[in-house]
């Protein structure tokens, strides 16, 4: 047995378990061990004095006392007390075990969260041995506990004394002394201390960032300078259509115009992007571009995030193209079956122009009789893979990408180049700066009056929670109701979550815009696209807990009109510095560009490249700029790890495909 047998080959593989570990990817030994953990969780032994709420925590002592009380029918609760100078209380919930296995006197070890209030541990794990550390390994992996990973691992090591094959260039890990690729395997499922973690990260965050920049300058080479047929735009009818518009184009949207127009022209495929914040005025540019590939005798595709956002930019392509003879459908998840299969027929014999549609439709088929242009709305991540999947699957296709979330000019143009980028900077006169607070849970009482106010005047308001994720969220979508129910008691309150049926969300979207309601409590679904003219106030609960880009985009829902807008950022951790950047600016560039700072890169890699996070940010830029001066070098030398990954991306194409 070696690391390319079947992973049913090791002891304990049965075949439900064989089946799960293949709906995870995991079918050799070898994908097992690259399966690695997304993340560690550190318990260590620390001084109660100085532990913040909430935090996870290792306490060693002598088990002095210990009781069991059952509740609701079924659950138990143990109560343990350990002494070790001080005796802190310890409560471990439905641990059925412990009643055997506890004995007084015993030298034990508890892993929690400190709640300094209560002065107690909610216990998550004991070890029957003095500990300083214990890791937590998080493989997040679907339908397998971490402890069958763990064990099966071991299992894995025990049977295959396994040795990997390098996949950095030698001299790169001896330049920044990274982990060998052996140590780094083991460790990553066995490390021992702090300092073990942090060594799998600087290899993993620079492994990671080497093969994306790599990939991206391939893709460049290769891809950027495909070839693609003539377009011959008929730039009087255009200017025609532009000077017929009810505004004028700003100075910015003419430069964009322009590149747009110009790498459509040009006989090589274009890929741009065009960065503006939100109501900027992007839309009109994709207008613009589709006429003139409309006017090519090709037809366009316009994809947005939401189905909300493609019925938006129906209706816009609709109105502005109107007079031009130009022939638009929108397709939905929604749209009837019969019209469904009218339009794909009709696009199928070149008898419609432009398709506006939400994302599906790009994985799941190439319905198009000659696709000559492909707008993304609202693309905010750029994976590798994804762009590659896109140009391979439509050859004669430009691209045209939008975006409020810009990539922040520290990692887009000075060290990538890979995507052309037009920015706007202008925005529509007359918009006024929304009032941003960053506010504890105790303060809202504070602004009651003001929240009666906007009320009476008919204004309103929403709330929005943080998604439920483990056990760090404060407030869900009920505990949200309550707060705000008490708060202001005989306002009108709804509530609008992500998993609800499409046409749900829309009738309570349709209610709320009706004003039946005054406050909508909502998870981040309301975050691109909604449009409600008479919304001034915006709380945002356990704001902390988002990115920056999202709570930017999220402020964006309110101050659409000239009315006097807030946003409220509620947390018990007022010093986040991602919302004092937010209550600083409202510019989308400023604000990426912060971002970056704060979170380092792997955000922009796609999900698939992004792999750990909780780095250390300012060490994590460090490690990009290394990476990005190592892959030019890489390159130019046409090293073999540069070969490598270009058959890799080969591969990766034609396994989509
Ligand atoms: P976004 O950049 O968020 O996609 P939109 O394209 O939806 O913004 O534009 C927001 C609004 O501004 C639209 O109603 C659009 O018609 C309008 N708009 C766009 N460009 C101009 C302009 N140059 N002058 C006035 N209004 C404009
Ligand atoms: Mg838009």
């Amino acid at each position: 047995m070696d690391i390319k047998s079947d992973i049913r080959l090791l002891k304990g593989v049965g075949e439900k378990f064989n089946l799960y570990l293949k709906e995870n990817e995991i079918s050799t030994i070898a994908d097992l061990f690259f399966t690695l953990p997304k993340k560690y969780e550190c318990y260590q032994s620390k001084d109660i004095n100085q532990i913040k709420e909430n935090e996870k925590i290792l306490f060693s002592g002598v088990l002095d006392s210990f009781t069991f009380t059952k509740f609701k029918l079924k659950n138990e609760m143990a109560i343990l007390y350990i002494k070790n100078g001080i005796k802190l209380k310890c409560v471990f919930f439905n641990q059925s075990y412990l009643r055997y296995t506890l004995v007084k006197g015993l030298i034990v070890s508890v892993c929690g969260i400190y709640n300094p209030e209560k002065n107690e541990i909610i216990g998550s794990k004991i070890f029957f041995e003095k500990k300083d550390i214990y890791i937590d390994l998080k493989y997040k992996l679907c339908n397998l506990k971490d402890s069958q990973i763990t064990k099966l691992i071991n299992t894995a090591y025990l049977s295959t004394c396994p040795t990997f094959e390098e996949t950095i260039p030698l001299f790169l890990i001896n330049k920044y002394k990274l982990l060998n690729i052996n140590d780094f395997i083991y460790k990553s499922h066995n490390p021992a201390s702090l300092n073990d973690i942090k060594q799998i990260y600087r290899r993993s965050h620079y492994e990671t960032y080497l093969n994306y920049v790599c990939s991206l300058k391939i893709l460049e080479k290769n891809i950027l300078k495909l070839p693609k047929t003539d377009r011959n735009i008929n730039f009087t009818k255009i200017d025609e259509f532009i000077n017929n518009l009810p505004f004028s184009l700003t100075l910015d949207q003419i430069n964009a115009a322009n590149d747009i127009l110009k790498d459509i022209n040009s006989n090589h495929i274009m890929n741009r992007l065009v960065e503006g914040d939100v109501g900027s005025g992007k839309t009109i540019l994709s207008v613009i571009a589709s006429y003139a590939v409309v006017l090519s005798n090709k037809q366009v595709c316009l994809m947005a995030p939401t189905e909300i956002l493609a019925k938006q930019h129906f209706d816009a392509f609709e109105e502005l193209l109107k007079k031009y003879q130009v022939k638009i459908a929108l397709l939905t998840s929604s749209t009837k079956i019969a019209q469904k299969n009218n339009i794909l027929k009709s696009l199928s014999t070149n008898h419609l122009d432009i398709l506006i549609t939400t994302q599906a439709i790009l994985y799941t088929s190439n319905p198009f009789f000659d696709l000559g242009l492909l707008v993304i709305d609202e693309q905010h991540r750029f994976g590798v893979k994804q762009r590659s999947y896109l140009l391979e699957k439509y050859k004669d296709t430009d691209a045209l990408y939008l975006t409020a979330t810009p990539i922040p000019r520290t990692l887009g143009l000075s060290y990538i180049g890979d995507l052309k980028i037009s920015e706007i900077h202008s925005k529509p006169a007359g918009r006024k700066k929304i009032n941003t607070e960053i506010i504890s849970y105790d303060e809202l009482q504070d602004y009651k009056m003001l929240i009666d106010k906007e009320i009476s005047s008919s204004h309103q308001i929403f709330v929005v929670v943080s998604k439920i994720d483990e056990d760090e969220i404060k407030y869900d979508l009920n505990e949200a109701e309550s707060l705000f129910k008490e708060l202001v008691p005989n306002s009108r309150i709804i509530k609008l979550n992500g998993r609800l049926k499409d046409s749900d969300k829309r009738e309570i979207m349709d209610k709320f815009k009706n004003k039946e309601y005054d406050i909508l409590i909502s998870t981040t679904v309301i975050e691109v696209g909604v449009d409600i003219k008479d919304a001034t106030m915006m709380f945002i609960l356990d704001s902390d807990s988002f990115g920056l880009a999202q709570l930017h985009q999220l402020r964006g829902r309110v101050g659409r009109n000239e009315l006097d807008s807030y946003c409220f950022f509620v947390t018990d951790k007022k010093n986040n510095p991602r919302l004092n950047v937010l209550k600083h600016t409202d510019d989308c560039f400023e604000i990426s560009e912060e971002d970056f700072k704060l979170r380092g890169p792997g955000d922009y890699l796609g999900e698939e490249q992004s792999g750990f996070t909780n780095l250390e940010f300012n060490a994590d830029n460090a490690i990009f700029k290394c990476a990005c001066e190592d892959a030019n070098i890489l390159i130019e030398n046409g090293d073999p790890f540069v070969k490598k990954i270009a058959k890799e991306l080969q591969q990766k194409n034609l396994k989509l495909n």
